[in-house]
C-alpha cells in the first residue's frame, strides 16, 4: 500500500507515519527529514534548501520532485511493500508530477490521508516540539515529554528546537500551507482516494482511527 499524508505542519503526520509504517511494514519517506539530512551533510540540494527552509517557505518543486523520485525508485529496487509519503506532495505541481512519475513506474497511490487539525492545536504542538539531534525523534514538552526534561531517551543528548519552529516562522509555514498545500485535499478528493482523520486528539486516539482506516488494507 502506498499512502500520502496531508495536513498542516504540526498535524501529526510524522509521528503517525512512523508508527503506521512499522505496523504495516511500509517505508516512511518524510520530505522535511530528507531535506534536513541534505542540509546537515552539506549536499548541493541541502545548500540550496537551507535558507528557504529556515524561513518556512517551500523548496522549489523541481528539486523536491527529483529528491523524492530517487527515494521511491530505490524502494522499488529493494522490493519494499509500500511507502508513506509525509510532507510530499505539498503543491498541486508536485502532486501532478508525482502522478506522472508513479504511472511511468507502474505504481499508484492507495489513499491520501488528510490530518484535520485546528490552527490552535497546531501552533501549540509546533511551539512545544523538540527533536533528538541524533535521529530526529520527536518529543513535545507537554504531550510527549522525554523521561528527563530536555534530554533524548535513546541517546542521552540535549533535545533541540527546530529553527523553523520559532513563532514567526510557524506563521509563515501555516500561511504557505493554506495557500499551496490545502488545495491538495480537493485534488485527492476528485481522484476518489481521500480519507480523513480527526487529528486534534492525543496521539493514541489518532493512531487508533488511522489503524481502523487501514485494518483490512495491505
Ligand atoms: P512541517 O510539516 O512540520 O512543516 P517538514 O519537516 O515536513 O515540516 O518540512 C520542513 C520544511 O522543509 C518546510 O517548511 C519546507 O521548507 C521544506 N519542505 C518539506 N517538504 C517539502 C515539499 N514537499 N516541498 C517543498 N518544500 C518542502
Amino acid at each position: 500500500m502506498n499512502l500520502v499524508f496531508l495536513g498542516p505542519p504540526g498535524a501529526g503526520k510524522g509521528t503517525h507515519a512512523e508508527i503506521l509504517s512499522k505496523e504495516k511494514r511500509l517505508v516512511h519517506l518524510a520530505a522535511g527529514d530528507i531535506l534536513r539530512r541534505n542540509v546537515k551533510e552539506g549536499t548541493e540540494l541541502g545548500n540550496q534548501a537551507k535558507s528557504i527552509m529556515a524561513r518556512g517557505e517551500l523548496v522549489p518543486d523541481a528539486l523536491v520532485n527529483d529528491m523524492m523520485f530517487a527515494e521511491i525508485r530505490s524502494l522499488k529496487a529493494k522490493g519494499s511493500e509500500g511507502f508513506i509519503l509525509d510532507g510530499y506532495p505539498r503543491t498541486i505541481g508536485q502532486a501532478e508530477e508525482l502522478d506522472r512519475f508513479l504511472t511511468r513506474e507502474k505504481m499508484s497511490l492507495t489513499a491520501a490521508v488528510n490530518f484535520d487539525a485546528s490552527e490552535a492545536v497546531v501552533i501549540e504542538r509546533l511551539s512545544g516540539r523538540r527533536i533528538c539531534a541524533v535521529d530526529g525523534k520527536i518529543y513535545h514538552v507537554r504531550n510527549m515529554p522525554p523521561k528527563t526534561e530536555g534530554i533524548c531517551d535513546c541517546h542521552g543528548q540535549p533535545l533541540l528546537t527546530r529553527k523553523d519552529d520559532q513563532p514567526e516562522t510557524i506563521k509563515t509555514r501555516l500561511a504557505v500551507y493554506h495557500e499551496s498545500t490545502k488545495p491538495l485535499i480537493d485534488f485527492y478528493f476528485r481522484k476518489g482516494i481521500l480519507r480523513h482523520v480527526a487529528a486534534d486528539g492525543d496521539a493514541p486516539s489518532v493512531q487508533k482511527m488511522l489503524e481502523k482506516l487501514f485494518e483490512n488494507t495491505r
